[in-house]
């Protein structure tokens, strides 16, 4: 029987969405659906765990019964990064709500622990946590949640002594549910997603057994590390799925959407204009460690034991700046708008605007930082703010590619975009503008899951290598630098002095 298409499931924050591409990576059939938000107290966030589960099964079946002649050669798994279940490995019942990336509820369990000896970080995030796993204490990773729920479930922490739970990102917990769950599922998880728990060092790609002691957490409630692309196991039947189908991809949704832009050699960038802001660079299998602000990450593994690196940004108030505009100042009725009233301002007019509504994330990692539009004049109209608030964007973007280029070394010539924002042109054109590099928009925008969808075909053959993959990647259209050097610089030094004033504002 001919197998003639790829399946990848995309579980994000609010949907779960499964994508069937054929061998050209040209999608044929997609469903999707939402799942709910559970937000027990301000600051906390949890999912359904089976109810992801449900909705994952019910989107596979229903992109199936779009396309009923398909035949999948395997699966592909992309996910929300950080997110955190616990199950019973007899039951299959997890034993609290999935704790998602967003949830602050260890906040001060991770101020405490940046105070002790031996742990201290510095404000651009250097210390011995950065050292072993690339990232920063913060509540934002996997490892704090876990404690959590091992020191707050009742009976958890023995459960899990006696080898009796296990541990799971959103991938690994669907890898195991696909296939077979209780009746014998495989508990892996890869490279990507092991690297956002703060329990796996990136040097070896293992997990660290100093990080497991601090954390308490017992090694036996963790998956097997994997590479991205490798045949974990086969599908169980169930009323959703033959039986036998390959599961074979496994990305965290960010490094799927690098692999789904096709930036396999060192010096390839996208960044992703959704919510929020996510660029990551490829650093090849050279790992660059960041001092200004950055997380090291694994970007993805083809096999065991090697692993190609990227250092990754990420900003809080990217789309969802204009968002707010459309929100809470009601300037705009739609975040198309903003394109027609930029157009019709032409530029800010002198004014900026800096969106640090939650602090400012990289590379500055100041949470005492609060929004601030700075240099009105009479002049100034609702165009010019909502002018100033695409730049923002694209200045914020600027930041942290000079930040990479400082830490990698690499002087970055293009780069590839994908997100929801990136329809707007007058953005894309901006952002050339203001970074001083060619943006370059791809025909196809769901990368994340065309990313998984790769990575599962190449492990069946599929697809034969990553030169294929390159050729299926096509552009839609590239935005080039239109205005001078001085030019550009002149708005970039104004831009860091308007950081400076939002910058510190919380304090006391
Ligand atoms: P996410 O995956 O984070 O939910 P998406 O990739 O779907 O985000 O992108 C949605 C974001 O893109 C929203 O924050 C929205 O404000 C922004 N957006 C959508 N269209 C435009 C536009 N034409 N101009 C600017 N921003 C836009």
């Amino acid at each position: 029987m001919d197998r003639d298409c790829i399946a990848a499931l995309d579980q994000g924050t609010t949907s779960t969405r499964c994508i069937l591409f054929d061998s050209e990576g040209t999608p044929l059939a997609s469903h999707q659906q939402e799942h709910a938000q559970i937000c027990p107290r301000p600051g906390w966030v949890e999912h359904d765990a089976n109810e992801i589960w449900f909705c994952a099964q019910n989107v596979l079946r229903e992109a199936w019964a779009k396309a009923p002649s398909a035949r999948p050669a395997a699966i592909g798994i992309t996910n929300q990064r950080e997110t955190v279940v616990v199950w019973d490995r007899k039951t299959g019942e997890p034993v609290y709500n999935a704790i998602v990336w967003q949830c602050m509820r260890t906040q001060d369990f991770c101020s405490e622990w940046q105070r002790i000896k031996g742990w201290e970080q510095t404000t651009a995030g250097c210390g011995k946590v950065k050292d072993k796993t690339g990232l920063l204490i913060n509540n934002y990773f996997s490892g704090t949640k876990l404690r959590w729920i091992l020191e707050n479930v009742g009976g958890a922490k023995e459960r899990a002594r006696q080898g009796d739970l296990l541990f799971g990102t959103i991938d690994t917990w669907l890898i195991w549910n696909l296939t077979g769950g209780v009746r014998g599922g495989i508990h892996v998880t890869d490279v990507t997603n092991a690297s956002r728990t703060l329990l796996m060092n990136i040097h070896t790609l293992s997990w660290d057994e100093e990080m497991l002691d601090f954390l308490d957490i017992p090694v036996s409630m963790l998956p097997r590390i994997e590479p991205s692309s490798h045949v974990y196991g086969m599908t169980a039947k169930s009323a959703s799925l033959d039986a036998g189908i390959p599961v074979a991809g496994d990305l965290g949704d960010q490094q799927a959407a690098l692999f789904g832009q096709a930036c396999f050699e060192p010096g390839m960038l996208k960044n992703t204009y959704g919510t929020g802001l996510f660029m990551l660079l490829n650093t090849g299998a050279a790992l660059a460690s960041s001092q200004n602000g950055l997380l090291t990450t694994p970007a993805y593994s083809l096999e065991n034991g090697s692993c190609v690196y990227a250092l990754e940004g990420s900003v809080a108030m990217g789309g969802a700046t204009i968002q707010w505009l459309r929100d809470n100042l009601r300037i705009i009725d739609t975040a198309d708008d903003s394109e027609y009233f930029a157009k019709k301002a032409k530029d800010s007019g002198g004014v900026y605007f800096v969106p640090a509504f939650s602090g400012l994330f990289a590379p500055y990692w100041d949470m005492s930082a609060r929004g601030a539009i700075v240099g009105l004049t009479r002049y100034a109209r609702k165009e010019q703010i909502i002018c100033a608030a695409l730049e923002s964007i694209c200045y914020q973007t600027r930041d942290i590619l000079e930040a990479m280029q400082k830490d990698s070394n690499i002087n970055v010539s293009e780069m590839k975009v994908d997100g929801g924002a990136v329809v707007n042109d007058t953005l894309m054109q901006m952002q050339a503008d203001i970074a001083g590099s060619s943006v370059v928009r791809p025909f196809f925008k769901e990368t994340t899951a065309l990313g998984a969808a790769y990575a599962a075909g190449l492990a069946v053959k599929f697809w034969d290598s990553l030169d294929t993959l390159k050729r299926l990647w096509k552009k839609d259209r590239s935005f080039a630098p239109v205005i001078t050097t001085e030019e550009r610089n002149a708005k970039y030094k104004k831009w860091l002095r308007a950081i400076e004033k939002s910058r510190g504002w919380d304090e006391g």
